[in-house]
């Protein structure tokens, strides 16, 4: 069983903040369907005796592509792969482009979780986000779900933005009380260099929220969520009925193919991305060839870390004793100092036979995370 993403890098316009692998160049649009169908068919056969359990349309926009576009490559994906029967089936649009599409056909095509990249409930952070699409977008998006069958609809937000206060958040999470949302990914600003935002905030020209303000929002937005019955399973990712099985996958470190610009896949004991140039990535398939720029052999101990790191962003935390069936260790003796030094400074707690981030190791996963990556 693997996970397939699929990359869709078009963008009506790039935002301020955005590093993603992106374009503004729609116009290319049919001559990369054209290559990520070439793609698509040099590695259907390779996998063809693999199960697929979820799929991801990221980006990007997915939703720019529009239905004429979608739809053929919906059917391509549906007759190229080997999809299980109780698949999840995401795509992440934009309220401004996903509000012209047919989703109840798109969903009689395997689609059955939207991922809408909402960010702010208010206009001006959207206008400094250099967001295009506006709160009426954001309503006609989620009436065109609301004529189809799917009932999984995520939102993305960002908070720590500059000019942020916790009067800010309220407001947000005011507005996302009156969305109909069953999933909330709610990711702290970083200012990207090279991003015309990031560049703002790295010169001093804007001001990030101090380091206590950025913690009162993310509490603020952790006890309120929970509050709106929105569970927390990892620490930026909140649900009211379905956690993301595909996201899962990733922080579980379980086995997915990616395809498209920039996608990485991750199979076994190997690690590959692609090109992140758009050219190359046309050029390389019009020869038939991979567009792979890197890829990686992964020792054991490397997936033990990997695994450690993504295991404790879940709440669910670390798993012991599947670890130590896989690696052949005693977990608690190798990892002895990160474990005590944890505990003591009340970041990491033991529950049930996991170590899981306490509400403060949250606020500190990097600390954590580091002391657990410098025993090897
Ligand atoms: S819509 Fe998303 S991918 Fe596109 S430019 Fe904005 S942040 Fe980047």
């Amino acid at each position: 069983m693997i996970s397939l993403y699929i990359h869709l890098p078009f963008c009506r316009k790039k935002c301020a903040y955005c590093d993603f692998a992106s374009t503004s160049k729609t116009g290319d649009m049919d001559a990369y369907l054209r290559a990520l169908d070439r793609e698509i068919n040099l590695y259907k056969e390779e996998v063809r005796d693999q199960e697929i359990r979820t799929i991801y349309l990221g980006g990007g926009t997915p939703s720019v592509l529009g239905q004429g576009r979608l739809v053929p490559l919906f059917e391509k994906i549906q007759e190229s792969f080997n999809l299980t029967k109780d698949m999840e089936w995401t795509m992440e649009v934009n309220p401004e482009s996903g509000k012209d599409l047919d989703f109840q056909a798109l969903n009689q095509l395997g689609l059955n979780r939207v991922s809408m990249g909402i960010q702010s409930g208010q206009k001006n952070f959207l206008d400094l986000m250099g967001r295009i699409h506006s709160l009426e977008d954001v309503d006609a998006c989620l009436e065109q779900l609301a004529k189809s069958s799917i009932e999984e609809i995520n939102g993305d937000f960002i908070f720590g933005l500059p000019g942020q206060d916790l009067n800010h958040i309220k407001k947000d999470l005011d507005y996302i009380q009156s969305l109909a949302l069953t999933h909330l990914s709610y990711y702290s600003f970083i200012p990207e260099e090279g991003t015309p935002l990031g560049e703002e905030v790295l010169s001093g020209l804007k001001k990030l929220p101090k380091d206590q303000e950025d913690r009162l929002m993310d509490h603020y937005i952790q006890d309120r969520l929970a509050e709106l019955g929105y569970q927390q399973y990892e620490l930026s990712n909140f649900t009211k009925k379905n956690p993301c099985r595909h996201n899962l996958a990733y922080w579980q470190v379980q086995d997915y193919l990616g395809l498209g610009l920039s996608a990485h896949s991750s199979y076994r004991d190997q690690r590959w991305a692609n090109t992140t140039c758009l050219t190359s990535y046309m050029e390389d398939l019009a020869l038939g060839k991979k567009p792979i720029a890197q890829r990686e052999n992964l020792r054991k101990e490397d997936r033990l870390m990997e695994k450690i790191i993504l295991f404790l962003r879940l709440n669910s935390g670390i798993p012991v004793k599947d670890l130590e069936k896989d690696y052949g260790i005693d977990f608690k003796k190798v990892f002895a100092r990160a474990i005590e030094k944890n505990i003591q400074a009340q970041s990491l707690e033991e529950v049930e036979g996991t170590y899981r981030l306490t509400s403060y190791g949250q606020d500190v996963a990097n600390q954590v995370e580091l002391d657990f990556y410098r025993t090897f």
